[in-house]
Formats: C-alpha cells, structure tokens, sequence
C-alpha cells in the first residue's frame, strides 16, 4: 500500500510537471536511470521499468515496452525527454538490432520524450488524436516538428505479420482521447499505457480530450474486442493479467455508477468525496495518489461536469 502511495506521488509530480509543457527537463538523474530495468516478460518482450522509484528524484516515465521482430525492436512509450540513450542502454544488453518502430500509446511527455532521440526516420505510430495533441506541445515546434509521429490511425491498425505482428486499437476516450491498446497477438500480451496507470482511480487529462465518464466503457470495449491476451503491461505499475484488466473496466465503471447516483440524489461533490469507499472485491486499490493529484474529490468533480452537461 504504501509502495503505491509513493509511487503515485512520483507519477502525479512528474505528470503535474509534465502537463505544465514548455519547462526544461531537469535531465535524468543518476538514480532515475539506476531504477530503470530491463525485464524479460515473453519471449522476444521484455519491458524497461519507468517506476517502482522510491523517490521523485528516481521517477523517469511510464512502462517502456521492447518486441524484439526479424526487421528490428518495435519500442512502446519512451518515457521522460532525455532517457533515449538509457533505454538504448538497456535494449542493447538484450539484442543487437537496431529500433526501427515506436509506437506511443498517448501523447504525454513522461511516455513520449525519448522518441526524438531515435531520430526523425524512425517509423512512429500513434492515434490520430494523440498526434494532435502533441502538435500543440512546445517540445514539437519549429524544427522540432519532424519528431512527430510520422503515422497515425483513427480504430486499428496492424503492422507486421506471422509472430511480428502488432495490432493497435482505438476504443474511445479515457485518460486522454487519444489512448491505443498494443497487442502483441503471439506472445498474448497488450500494453495499455495510462488507460490502466495503476490500480487506483484513474488520472484523466481533460485538457487532452480526457473523460471520466466514457473510461469504463471504453475499457469494457477493449474486454470485449481484443481476444487472447493473457498479460497487462500497464502504464505505471508492474505487469498485471487479463483479470486484473477487467477488474479494471469494472472499477471504473463503479465509480461512474456511484458518481451518477450521487447526482440523483442532490449530493454535493464534496459529501459524494466524503462518502466514497472501494467495494472490499478490489483488493489493493488505493483512491488517493500524490495528496490529492488524483483523489475522489478531483474525479467527481470531473464527472459531475461530464454529467451535468448531458
Ligand atoms: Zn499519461
């Protein structure tokens, strides 16, 4: 519990700085890159560790995902500016080729900020809406613009075939409007990115087309649509099932039921916030991360909104 708490203080600091565009990264710090660890998930798919920090000094990004194919590594999500050369680092103790494909499963910094390192000729695939929203970032201005995702999709995409293949699914809007699910149909893994951070209420990014309300459904769509896929990289904590995906879609879901209830019955945000408990099923589940970065109070208020204007 309290590595969670921890935890979630890193991630909510590197998020708050991260949405706050435009400041120059402090640059990784010694210790960060210490806690950043290559880890063998299948075969041919390891991940590179963005958190488990004990501290902020050590926080460096989300899960980093590495499929090694025949033509090179497919990298997905490259963490804080700055970790290119680290996770090189790391991805050469594991294979010799070089990264050919990025995939981001959104436009935020602290899982996008190592994509100019691999240079502008890499292909980079994200969702169409996750391309407009890093358009508008300053980290992509003037010549900068040519680190863009050079690929974008609107429902699916599929890129290579036979144990290559990779399929990307769009399934609605959640932590931004721009949230892609990687499966990895081989090896029955999909990296969901922060559409599944962690298992506690969800940080959703309303400024980049986030939705409080519409998160359980799209989470339920991608239960219901993607097939065999045993393991959950997820975006902040360590690999996770199937199960753990659906426990998910229906924690979620809860809350909304909740959030909805609430309105009904003429309750305030603040006594809906005060009157919250996790059902005993969700075992492990925190409601608070970084005092209050993400709390019950932010995210009712953020679904009394989304609910109030239907
Ligand atoms: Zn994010």
């Amino acid at each position: 519990m309290r590595r969670v708490l921890v935890l979630g203080t890193v991630i909510g600091l590197a998020a708050v700085s991260m949405v706050t565009f435009g400041q120059a990264p402090t640059g990784p710090s010694a210790r960060a890159i210490e806690a950043t660890k290559i880890e063998k998930v299948k075969e041919n798919l390891y991940i590179i560790t963005g958190s488990g920090a004990a501290d902020q000094t050590a926080f460096s990004g989300g899960n980093t995902a590495v499929f090694i194919t025949d033509a090179g590594v497919t990298l997905v999500d490259t963490k804080l500016p700055g970790y290119g050369p680290t996770l090189l680092e790391r991805i050469k103790t594991v294979t010799n080729k070089p990264v050919t494909r990025i995939i981001n499963t959104h436009a935020h910094g602290d899982h996008t900020g190592g994509n100019a390192f691999f240079g502008p000729t890499v292909e980079s695939i994200v969702q169409e809406n996750a391309k407009k929203n890093m358009t508008g970032q300053p980290e992509y201005a003037g010549a900068n613009a040519r680190f863009l995702p050079t690929r974008t999709y609107k429902d699916k995409l599929t890129v290579g075939s036979g144990r290559d293949q990779i399929d990307v699914y769009y399934f609605g809007r959640g932590h931004t409007d721009g949230d892609s699910f990687i499966v990895f149909p081989a090896l029955r893994t999909m990296h969901v990115g922060d559409i599944f951070a962690w298992k506690a209420l969800p940080y959703v990014d309303a400024s980049a087309g986030g939705s409080v309300v519409e998160q359980p459904k799209t989470l339920a769509k991608a239960v219901a649509t993607v097939k065999n896929v045993d393991t959950i990289i997820n975006g902040h904590i360590p690999v996770s099932t199937w199960n753990d995906l659906k426990d998910y879609a229906d924690f979620t879901g809860d809350f909304v039921a909740y959030a909805e209830a609430s309105v009904k019955a003429k309750k305030s945000v603040e006594q809906a916030a005060a009157e919250y408990k996790v059902a005993p099923k969700y075992k492990g589940y925190v409601v608070t991360i970084a005092e209050g970065f993400v709390s019950p109070k932010g995210n009712l208020q953020m679904a009394y909104d989304e609910l109030m204007k239907k």
